[in-house]
């Protein structure tokens, strides 16, 4: 008889009730997370969320305090970092400056299972697969930080390791390089097909490359999700705040249920609709959301106010506005500015569509 074929997956990574302390000081609360096999995740969160802790404990590098960790069904929790299958890029290159590229790379391909000639051959093939043949001569100091790091994940792919770890690989290089090599390392990864887990602190970079996300905030799990769930249907205040640039103001709910006033405007929010009367909710809209009209033929309902500031970005123009009291961000297509006569000090209109306010509960 066949398996069955449509059986779920079994996670390649399970990291279960972890928790992390320092003294007194708890850097994770009891952290659930399965990561599938060929699965590329990322922890995104501002600076002490804990992400690094959790990935030091995941390589094995500090284990957790509390917790169990599972990799290919195998409780790794307290092994040591040697006995582990993954390849691990750090945000400083950590390459030995005494040796070549070649010697960098062909470091860890040691023992019975690497053969010299199977060990070169290897070392060939990961240099292209990096794009760094011709560079294979060469010592550290004579390369850029683009061409270090990809010495440094060739160096932790030699192995086939079953999970590549990924610190902040990229955030020691300009943004070019960076936005390049973070292209490079997602369709290598698709290509090798290998489970891998990246820090970062840089939300696009996340967005860019992660099948999903895990938000962190202090020591704790805020959302999982595709970066599409995470940006349009962020799981708690902080997430929306911290994923895209949103405007955000103070409402209370209003009664017939799916309305919120808001600085004295009733204004019409779907979200809001299973929310009681008369409490306190944060509410937030993405600036492409926002939509401004001009002044003189602001459709009904419109809030009208001016505008405080407006920034050129190349492909989007945002405009800073402070309409019927609140603080507004809209995105708007370059072409699109002189049409709308905005200028800062100018007035306009803004409408701000039921479906796309984004309410919660406000804290306390
Ligand atoms: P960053 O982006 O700044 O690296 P992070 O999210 O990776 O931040 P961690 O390095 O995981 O954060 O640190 C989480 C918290 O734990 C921080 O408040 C940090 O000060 C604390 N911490 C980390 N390592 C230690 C340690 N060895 N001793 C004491 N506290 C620590």
């Amino acid at each position: 008889a066949r398996p069955a074929s449509n059986a779920a997956a079994a996670p390649y990574l399970e990291v279960i009730e972890v928790g992390k302390q320092f003294g007194t000081f708890v850097a994770l609360h009891r952290v659930n997370l399965s990561v599938q096999p060929g699965e590329f995740v990322t922890f995104l969160g501002p600076s002490g969320c804990g992400k690094t802790t959790l990935l030091r404990g995941i390589a094995g590098l500090d284990p957790p305090t509390s917790g169990r960790i599972r990799q290919a069904g195998r409780d790794i929790t307290f092994l040591p970092p040697a006995e582990r299958d993954f390849g691990i890029v750090f945000q400083s290159y950590a390459l030995f400056p005494n040796l070549s590229v070649t010697q960098n790379v062909a470091y860890g391909l040691r023992g019975p299972a690497w053969p010299k000639a199977r060990a070169r051959q290897r070392v060939a093939e990961l240099l292209d697969i990096v794009g760094l043949s011709d560079q294979a001569a060469k010592y550290p100091a004579q390369l850029s930080g683009g061409q270090q790091q990809r010495v440094a994940l060739a160096r932790a792919l030699a192995n086939e390791p079953g999970l590549l770890l990924l610190d902040e690989p990229l955030s020691a290089l300009d943004a070019i390089v960076r936005q390049h090599l973070r292209q490079e390392i997602r369709s290598l990864q698709q290509r090798l097909g290998v489970t891998t887990v990246m820090v970062t602190h840089d939300q696009e970079e996340a967005m860019g490359v992660s099948d999903r996300i895990v938000v962190m905030a202090r020591g704790r799990i805020e959302q999982i999700g595709t970066p599409a769930e995470v940006y349009d249907a962020p799981a708690s205040p902080f997430v929306a705040a911290f994923i895209g640039h949103s405007s955000r103001f103070e409402a209370v709910v209003d009664s017939p249920p799916g309305f919120v006033v808001a600085r004295g405007h009733r204004l019409a929010a779907t979200a809001a609709r299973s929310l009681l009367y008369g409490a306190r909710v944060t509410v937030f809209i993405r600036p492409e959301h926002v939509l401004l009209h001009r002044a003189d033929a602001a459709p009904p309902g419109a809030l009208t106010g001016r505008v405080t500031a407006l920034e050129y970005l190349g492909a989007v123009c945002r405009v800073s506005v402070e309409a019927g009291g609140l603080p507004l961000l809209a995105a708007v297509a370059p072409q699109e500015i002189g049409a709308l006569g905005a200028m800062p000090g100018g007035e306009i209109a803004a409408v701000l569509p039921a479906d796309r306010l984004l309410v919660f509960p406000a804290d306390e």
